[in-house]
């Protein structure tokens, strides 16, 4: 499906730190930091273990909690609603956009109570979410705002970097990831106090200066150890590189896709540069997705829906009851979404032999 893009640079740089026997809070950890809080352009960046650590500790630095609602969409990865309820707190889901399928500002408002703490936004499949809209209706509420930019790093909203919208972004780096550190996470903010927070809960509510013993918060085992750290310093400094090479891939699917009325390659605004994570395209109302899904397995090409709403997860219904009906767009889009085989290293020829067995499994069923 995605495969990592792992060089002998990464794998050099990763055998450095195990020889050095530094395995952890280390150098590397710092490097990393550095040079994410400068790829990005912002003041602080903590390196942790995962994207969903990342969104934990911003949740828990801004002060949510058990008396808040956030809202959230559906159409997301689990953690990033999972991050709201860590901590307490009630998601309020919030229906998606037609087109880019992120977060819809309108709706956000009308689901605006006197509870509403935060907006946590998913700049999704690398795509960025509306900022400018966003940030209106946050200055008009007074709301946190949290980007799960998880699937984004790179991308580009109206000239400005994701990472640096909202009160703090995360990153994400599983193998895949746009880059990957194995296991891993970021965070970015320019608040100096989420970032004091955040670098004290990742390990075990320290103080920076305090010692090993002692502990001002109830903190958490987040760190990022330094074989991760230095594979994404590696990584890091290939990152444009590897979106370029992602976006021909995607631009060859979308070349090949446009011919065809039955599906509907992703939205790029034309003010954005897109950091593509994975490449979804919709197919149209009527046809079965799940059933192409089984005839292009057949075939040896694995695709997949992406997402599965979270507002009709089992343990969602188990929280908050039965919420099924309640996001009409999220619900409709989410059944006819099908994310197609992606990475850096596509050749013409697969993405052809990719678009040519999801025709074939169309037209069976025309
Ligand atoms: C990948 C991802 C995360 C974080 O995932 P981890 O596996 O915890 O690193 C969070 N939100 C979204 C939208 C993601 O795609």
């Amino acid at each position: 499906m995605s495969f990592p893009e792992i060089n002998k640079d990464d794998i050099k740089s990763v055998e450095e730190v195990i020889r050095s026997g530094r395995l952890a809070l280390g150098p590397k950890n710092e490097e990393f930091e550095t040079e994410t809080a400068a790829y990005i352009g912002v003041n602080h960046a903590i390196a942790v273990s995962s994207g969903t650590a990342a969104l934990h500790l911003i949740t828990k630095s801004l002060g949510i909690n058990r008396n808040d609602q956030v809202l959230v969409p559906s159409f997301t990865f689990a953690a990033s609603v999972n991050a709201i309820i860590f901590e307490g707190a009630q998601p309020v889901f919030t229906d998606i956009e037609t087109d880019t399928y992120n977060i819809d500002p309108e709706d956000a408002e009308k689901k605006i109570t006197d509870k509403t703490k935060a907006i946590m936004v998913v700049d999704v499949f690398g795509h960025p979410a509306e900022w400018d809209a966003i940030g209106r209706i946050a200055d008009r509420y007074n709301l946190k705002v949290i980007d799960d930019s998880c699937e984004a790093i790179g991308a580009v909203y109206k000239g400005k970097k994701l990472g640096r919208f909202g009160d703090a972004a995360a990153f994400a780096f599983y193998p895949n990831k746009q880059m990957t550190t194995g296991e891993g996470g970021m965070i970015v903010t320019n608040n100096d106090t989420v970032a004091r927070m955040c670098r004290s809960l990742r390990n075990q509510g320290r103080e920076e200066m305090g010692s090993w013993l002692e502990h001002d918060y109830l903190g958490y085992n987040y760190r990022l150890d330094e074989m991760s750290a230095a594979l994404g310093v590696s990584q890091l400094k290939r990152l444009d590189a590897m979106l370029e090479k992602r976006d021909s891939v995607a631009r060859m699917y979308t070349e090949k896709l446009n011919v065809f009325d039955w599906v509907t390659p992703p939205v790029v605004k034309p003010y954005v540069r897109m950091s593509w994570f994975v490449y979804v395209v919709t197919l149209a109302e009527g046809l079965d997705r799940d059933e192409m899904i089984r005839v292009m397995e057949t075939e040896g090409i694995p695709a997949r829906g992406y997402f599965a709403p979270i507002h009709t997860q089992k343990y969602i219904r188990n929280l908050l009851g039965d919420l099924q009906g309640t996001l009409p767009v999220t619900e409709t889009i989410a059944k006819r979404t099908l994310a197609l085989p992606f990475h850096n290293n596509m050749t013409g020829e697969e993405v052809e032999l990719v678009v040519d067995v999801l025709r074939q499994a169309v037209m069976k069923f025309a």
